[in-house]
C-alpha cells in the first residue's frame, strides 16, 4: 500500500513524499536489538548510562560513544556538530558549551538543498540535579533506540539506492534522506523556563533557519528540509501510553500505531499484547488534542513550521526526574519494542520493503535469504 501525502506548505510546493507499508516478511526482518540494550555491557545503551551534564567529562564521553559508533559501524553517515554556548542560571558569567550531533544519510546522487529528510531526534544530556542523576528514560534509552534504527536501516538504504541508480530512477523519483539528531542541553539547570531549557534545540533551529541552501534549491534551508521531526523522550518505562498530540501529524502517528499493531500480531514484540503503546490511531478531530501542553525540544522547530511527531508518554513515567530513573528501572522489553517500532516506521517512511535482510542471518550467510532457509 502506498499512501501519498503532502507535508506542509513546502511539501505542497515540492511534491508529496511517499510512505510505503512493509510486508509481513519485511516486518519480521526488523532487527532485534539483542544484548545491545543490556544496561551493564550492552554495546549501544550501557555507555550512555552515566551523568552527562553539558560541558562535563560525562557529556564528552557519551558524545564520543556516538561518534565512534557512527564512524566504525555506519561510515556512510555524515557527521556534523552544531555548537553553541550560553550562560545558565547556575553558571554566573561563564558560558556553558552545548554540542549537538547530527548524523545524516542522503541518497548518493542527492544535491545539497534538494533532499528532504526524516529527522529522528532525542536529547542526550542529563539533568544536573539531583547529583548523580542518570536519566535512563530521559533520554539515554531513546538515544540507543535511534542508534539501533540507524544501523538497522543502513544496509537496506544502500541496496535500495543502488537499485534506483542502476534502474535509472534517480531523475524520476525523489528519494529522501534520514537524519539522527542527538541534542544537548534539553534539561533546565534550575527551573524550566523559556531561557533555561532546550539550549541545544533552540540554537540548532535558529542556525538551520539562517543557513541558506544554493539558489533554486527545493528546500531553502536545512530546517525546511526536515519533512518530519520525530522526537523521542521519556521512553523505556513499562506500560507507556503515547497520545497523538497534533492533528497535523496524526496521519504519521496512525502509521506508527499500525506498524506497532502489525509487529504485535506477528509476535515480533516482547511486551504483553494488551500493553499497546499507541492507542489513539482512531482519534477524532473533535477529541481532545494535547499538542502544546508539553514543552520539549520540538518547540523551536515547530515555531518555524516544521511538522512534529512527539513520542512522549502522557502521563509521564513515575521515575521522571527522580534518582530512580536509572538503568535498573528501565523495562528492557519495552525499550526493545520501542526500538523495533521506531525502526519499522522509519523503514516504511524510507520505503525499504524488500530491502531489509533477515536479522541474525545477514552476517553469517549473506547469500541466502529467508525463503531459501
Ligand atoms: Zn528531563
Amino acid at each position: 500500500m502506498i499512501i501519498s501525502r503532502v507535508v506542509g506548505l513546502l511539501g505542497l510546493l515540492s511534491g508529496a513524499v511517499a510512505y510505503k507499508t512493509l510486508s509481513d516478511d519485511s516486518l519480521r526482518d526488523i532487527a532485534d536489538p539483542g544484548d545491545d540494550f543490556d544496561i551493564k555491557n550492552g554495546a549501544l545503551l550501557a555507555p550512555i548510562l552515566q551523568p552527562r551534564v553539558p560541558g562535563t567529562p560525562g557529556s564528552t564521553a557519551v558524545l564520543t560513544h556516538f561518534v565512534n559508533f557512527f564512524q566504525k559501524s555506519l561510515p556512510e553517515w555524515e557527521l556534523s556538530f552544531q555548537n553553541s554556548s550560553s550562560k545558565t542560571p547556575l553558571s554566573g558569567n561563564d558560558e556553558v558549551p552545548f554540542r549537538n550531533l547530527i548524523a545524516t544519510r542522503d541518497p548518493p546522487w542527492a544535491q545539497q538543498g534538494h533532499v528532504g529528510r526524516l529527522a529522528l531526534v532525542a536529547h542526550y544530556d542529563s539533568k544536573i540535579d539531583p547529583p548523580g542523576f542518570i536519566g535512563a528514560i530521559d533520554s539515554a534509552a531513546p538515544c540507543a533506540m535511534l542508534m539501533h534504527a540507524a544501523r538497522s536501516l543502513d544496509a537496506a538504504l544502500t541496496k535500495k539506492w543502488a537499485a534506483m541508480e542502476s534502474d535509472g530512477e534517480t531523475e524520476l523519483e525523489e528519494a529522501g534522506g534520514i537524519q539522527i539528531i542527538l541534542l544537548d542541553g534539553e534539561e533546565a539547570f534550575k527551573v524550566w523556563t523559556h531561557d533555561d531549557s532546550i539550549y541545544g534545540a533552540r540554537s540548532l533551529a535558529e542556525e538551520w533557519e539562517q543557513t541558506m541552501h544554493p539558489a533554486a534549491s527545493t528546500y531553502r534551508t536545512p530546517l525546511d528540509a526536515i519533512d518530519l521531526f520525530v522526537l523521542l523522550d521519556l521512553l523505556g518505562s513499562a506500560k507507556p501510553t503515547v497520545p497523538s498530540f497534533f492533528r497535523t501529524t496524526h496521519w504519521a502517528y496512525s502509521n506508527m500505531a499500525a506498524a506497532e499493531a502489525r509487529l504485535r500480531s506477528l509476535k515480533q514484540l516482547e511486551t504483553a499484547p494488551a500493553d499497546v503503546f499507541l492507542r489513539e490511531a482512531n482519534k477524532k478531530e473533535t477529541d481532545r488534542w494535547l499538542g502544546g501542553a508539553i514543552e520539549d525540544d520540538h518547540i523551536p522547530f515547530q515555531a518555524r513550521g516544521v511538522d512534529i511527531l512527539h513520542m512522549i508518554p502522557a502521563p509521564f513515567p513515575a521515575v521522571w526526574h527522580k534518582m530512580t530513573d536509572d538503568g535498573e528501572h528501565l523495562d528492557i522489553p519495552t525499550v526493545k519494542d520501542w526500538a523495533k517500532i521506531v525502526t519499522a516506521f522509519a523503514a516504511e517512511w524510507m520505503e525499504l520493503d524488500g530491502y531489509l535482510s533477515p536479522p541474525k542471518k545477514r552476517n553469517a550467510m549473506p547469500e541466502l535469504d529467508r525463503t531459501e532457509l
